[in-house]
């Protein structure tokens, strides 16, 4: 029963929920608010939130990155699992969509634990590491466009400490990067990715295929 991941049907999925979500009423309220979004589906699904969660607070994690806000789930979950002092560098372009962010962090109390920076990430990466921030985080979340993915994971690598963990969302791309007919930009571009962290050496590695695919990938030391 179990040499395979199991498929997960609509009922499956409702059942894992029912019994597993323990989603803050507050991450419920954003996701009804960015459900309404012309680009709702850009946001994480809740149980890959929570799935998050747990992963910041089994890596003990203080320092977080994230590369792509969105409406601010991700970064709201994963700020909510810092500790007081945690700090969340959040990276994104769109002053539109970051607005709905900064109010629920606000809202959630956690404004004080991020700072975003309306820039190309590219770009904020590569200043923090010009200002010797390389090897100082412990969780870095890459979910932005397809084809900046390799950028970004480099200099995410790098601002990584030893033992630090990579999360790379979408891996899995709706299943289209197994359909050899699809050849579009972004598919080829997480097939790429995809193949070339399979033989990253400087990485453990999982795929898990929880939400549209999260990439679990470990700096060793
Ligand atoms: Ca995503």
């Amino acid at each position: 029963m179990s040499r395979k991941t199991i498929a997960v049907d609509d009922r499956l999925y409702e059942y894992l929920l029912s019994v597993s979500l323990r989603e803050p009423q507050i991450l419920g309220r954003l996701r009804n608010e960015t459900a309404s979004h012309r680009a709702a589906g850009m946001q994480i699904s809740p149980e890959q939130g929570q799935f998050m969660q747990l992963l910041v607070r089994l890596a003990g994690v203080r320092r977080a990155l994230e590369v792509g806000v969105f409406t601010g789930y991700s970064s709201l979950a994963v700020a909510l699992a810092l500790p007081a002092d945690g700090y969340l560098l959040a990276c994104d372009v769109n002053p539109e969509y970051t607005a709905i962010a900064r109010r629920y962090w606000a809202e959630a109390g956690v404004a004080d634990r991020i700072e975003l920076v309306l820039a190309p990430a590219i770009d904020t990466l590569d200043a923090r590491l010009a200002a010797g921030e390389e090897a100082s985080y412990d969780f870095a979340f890459i979910d932005a466009d397809k084809a900046g993915y390799p950028a970004y994971y480099e200099r995410a690598l790098r601002l990584l400490r030893p033992g630090g963990l990579i999360a790379v969302d979408n891996t899995l791309w709706d299943g289209a990067v197994a359909d050899a007919a699809d050849q579009s930009g972004d598919t080829q571009a997480i097939r790429r990715f995809n193949e070339t962290l399979r033989i990253d050496e400087r990485v453990d590695l999982s795929l898990v295929p929880i939400g549209d695919g999260l990439t679990l990938a470990r700096k060793r030391g």
